[in-house]
């Protein structure tokens, strides 16, 4: 059985998290930000230190171990029943990250939507980073070249997810908008689908 799937994509700072939190307190939506698993890792264990050296350069983490760990939360979260696969829609955030886990992903995920938040100003996008780096104590966002060297990444290596799933099921979204608006837009799609 395939997971019934909406993709928040967009670059770092776009605010998928802001609105995958918001959908995911919506019954029969279930949230996952991979960003927010690897942080739950501890800092000592083998894929923690994996993980810390991997993002603290702003590049992303090897597909194998990130898939294998994205299951792992899945099945501990079916489980413990917080996610219900049969009556759930799946929100996921920062994942897939680049064309080969989407591939790795196909017969699990059916993807039902792609909302795709497009930010026109880069530089805000740096300024909400920062400010976050202060709020949620992120070392990724700290440093301004890290920071850059993410954008890049995403363009690089994350943009190319949008072709892999085509138009059909792609929904852009202006992330220059208020989180309400954005939510707004996002919630007017969502109860067509
Ligand atoms: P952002 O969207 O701001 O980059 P995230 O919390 O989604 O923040 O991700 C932080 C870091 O975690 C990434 O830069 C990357 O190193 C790692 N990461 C998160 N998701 C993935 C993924 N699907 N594949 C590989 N690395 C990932």
């Amino acid at each position: 059985m395939k997971y019934r799937t909406i993709l928040l994509f967009g670059a770092p700072g776009a605010g998928k998290g802001t609105q995958g939190k918001i959908l995911g307190s919506i019954p029969h939506f279930f949230h996952c930000a991979c960003g927010d698993v690897f942080r739950n890792l501890k800092t000592d264990s083998d894929l923690g230190k994996v993980f810390l050296e991997y993002s603290s350069r702003g590049e992303l983490v090897p597909d194998r171990p990130t898939i294998q760990l994205w299951h792992h939360f899945i099945e501990n979260n079916t489980q413990t029943g917080r996610f219900r696969p049969d009556s759930d829609t799946l929100v996921l955030d920062g994942i897939p990250r680049n064309p080969a886990q989407a591939e790795m992903l196909q017969d699990t995920l059916d993807v039902v939507a792609i909302f795709y938040l497009r930010c026109t100003q880069m530089e805000d996008l740096i300024q909400r980073l920062q400010r976050r780096a202060l709020k949620e104590n992120r070392l990724d966002d700290a440093n301004i070249d890290v920071i850059r060297y993410r954008q890049e990444t995403y363009e690089r290596e994350t943009k190319p997810v949008l072709k892999f799933y085509g138009n059909k099921l792609l929904k852009r979204i202006s992330a220059d908008q208020t989180p309400a608006k954005v939510l707004f837009d996002i919630l007017k799609h969502l109860v067509k689908v």
